[in-house]
């Protein structure tokens, strides 16, 4: 069969758990220049094999169909030809069951354009930054993250990553190490099905937030003038804190709309 249109190649891939992977990809030609916080499409044929550990697809995919994704880039955005992300198996999905089927070496399609409104550099100089997520929604924090903490020192940086378990915290090792690292930045992992050895937080970020968390341990009120929002990850998730924004007068920011909380759902 035909992959002639694939235009990368895997150079890395590191299982977090059976589901969760990181995977760096080299493309044949450096990217465009991108901002930290966009995507861009990895897609493989549907004559790919699946992963051992999938389930049947819901929607089987056609052999010559090209299944495009998009992706959030985990990469620094100096970096032009090696891309990585952050990517969560859905088990009776089309491509993702066959990302996971990759090997190092293996060839891939990666989208022409990277594209993308859910960025740190929209924001003020100067604000606080604070970044919510659940699942792969770290992925483009980390971008943020890797691009640009050494350039806003004078902006708190706070991640706050849910997710039930602790192996389900892909990135815990360098968010630890970045907090430890530099003054002005902050990371709070919470989980909701923790096991006996964790002495964090052990509720929903939803419910962390509403104790006043950002308050007593950062001195931060949510203000829209100070302090920009970025939430990613499942939709509850999302859809909670969005809502709990709304109330200290946040709006959530399209291009042609500007506002101080900036949403990723997926
Ligand atoms: C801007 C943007 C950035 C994204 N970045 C990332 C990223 O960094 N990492 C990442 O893993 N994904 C990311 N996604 C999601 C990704 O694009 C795919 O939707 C996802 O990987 C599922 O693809 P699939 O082909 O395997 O499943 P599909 O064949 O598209 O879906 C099969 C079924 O599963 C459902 N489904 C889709 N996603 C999920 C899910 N997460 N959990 C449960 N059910 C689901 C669908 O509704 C559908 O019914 C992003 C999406 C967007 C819009």
């Amino acid at each position: 069969m035909d992959s002639s249109i694939y235009n990368a190649e895997v150079i890395s891939k590191i299982m977090v758990n059976p589901d969760i992977m990181i995977v760096q990809i080299k493309t044949d030609e450096p990217k465009n220049e991108f901002e930290a916080g966009q995507n861009t499409l990895l897609g493989l044929y549907g004559f790919e094999k699946r992963s051992s550990n999938s389930a049947i697809e819901s929607d089987p995919a056609q052999p010559d169909q090209l299944i495009k994704r998009p992706y959030s880039i985990a990469s620094s955005t100096s970096e032009t030809q090696h891309l990585e992300f952050y990517i969560s198996q859905v088990k009776s999905g089309q491509l993702t069951p066959r990302l996971f089927n990759l090997n190092i070496g293996d060839r891939i399609y990666v989208g022409t354009k990277i594209t993308g409104h859910f960025r740190l550099d929209e924001t003020p100089d100067g604000t606080d930054i604070i970044m919510v997520a659940t699942g792969t929604g770290i992925a483009p924090y980390i971008s943020f993250l890797r691009s640009s903490i050494v350039q806003r020192p004078e902006s708190k940086m706070i991640v706050i990553q849910g997710a039930a378990h602790r192996w389900d915290l892909g990135y815990y090792s360098e968010l630890t190490f970045l907090a430890e690292s530099y003054a002005n930045f902050f990371y709070v992992p919470t989980l909701t099905e923790p096991d006996h050895h964790w002495d964090g937080y052990q509720l929903p970020i939803e419910a962390l937030l509403k104790k006043d968390i950002l308050q007593n341990q950062f001195n931060i009120t949510p203000d829209p003038e100070r302090t920009r929002f970025f939430v990613s990850g499942k939709p509850e998730m999302v859809g909670h804190v969005s809502d709990w924004l709304h109330d200290f007068g946040y709006s959530r920011h399209h291009p042609d709309d500007p506002g101080e909380m900036y949403v990723e759902e997926f």
